[in-house]
């Protein structure tokens, strides 16, 4: 879907687009101002984009998130990016979404839970520290 955007097929309100990424305003957005970034070409999840592209991705990610304040009279924002759980549209997007404090906006971070003691928690590091690829 996001692709039919970047080919203009499926209308959208555009913030930017050049030759890395298309900016656009989420349809549904958490706030008004909340902008979709998506690579012009079709990867699915973060892990799918090729290193190369991930610098030119997030700088636009970074300059989105820099306008909203000028832009909206927003204090701050909030940048994400869900790959397949909760991911709606399998076409990768960051999520930029201007806050202001006070805004309500909890639910992003909830449930939260705790780990069993500091042994479950370094078991989870461990793992993770395991599976982790750094350039
Ligand atoms: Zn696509």
């Amino acid at each position: 879907m996001f692709c039919d955007i970047v080919a203009g097929i499926v209308p959208a309100h555009v913030v930017f687009s050049d030759d890395v990424a298309i900016g656009f305003l989420d349809a549904r957005p958490v706030f008004k101002g909340h902008v979709l970034v998506a690579p012009k070409e079709h990867y699915v999840t973060l892990a799918d984009l090729p290193g190369d592209l991930v610098g030119p991705l997030f700088t636009r990610v970074q300059r989105v998130s820099a306008a909203m304040p000028p832009a909206l009279g927003a204090q701050g924002s909030f940048v994400g990016e869900n790959n397949t759980v909760s991911q709606s549209v399998p076409h990768l997007h960051v999520h930029v979404v201007p806050r202001t404090k006070g805004d309500g906006l909890r639910g992003f971070f909830w449930p939260r839970g705790w780990y069993a003691d500091d042994a479950e928690a370094a078991d989870y590091a461990r793992r993770i520290a395991k599976a982790l690829v750094l350039p």
